[in-house]
């Protein structure tokens, strides 16, 4: 049973800890997201390992992605699957 296994191995942070573990000062490169190539698909949102993507709608209403560089460690997940390459990743350092 892993509650009684002392060998067991934990993970250092629990689950869905990402909240409070801001990683944006891991970052070496950051994405920048051109919104008027964003089609909003959301994609990007769903994918990203952080949770750092929300979609927001513009002026017009249409919605848009946007990074939350607080959190976000640009690992450039979003920027290889964007299907219409909107997002791309720049050096931050
Ligand atoms: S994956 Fe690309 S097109 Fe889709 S919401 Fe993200 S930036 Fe916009
Ligand atoms: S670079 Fe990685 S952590 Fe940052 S927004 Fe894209 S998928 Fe999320």
């Amino acid at each position: 049973m892993l509650t009684k296994n002392k060998k067991a191995i934990r993970p250092l942070a629990a689950a869905a800890s990402a909240l409070n573990n801001k990683t944006g000062s891991w970052r070496t490169h950051k994405p920048i997201i051109d919104p008027k190539i964003c089609v909003g698909c959301s994609l990007c949102a769903k994918l990203c390992p952080d949770a750092c993507i929300a979609m927001s709608p513009d002026e017009n209403g249409k919605m848009k992605a946007l990074v939350d560089y607080d959190y976000c460690k640009g690992c450039g997940v979003c920027a290889a699957e964007c299907p219409v390459k909107a997002i791309m990743m720049a050096k931050d350092y």
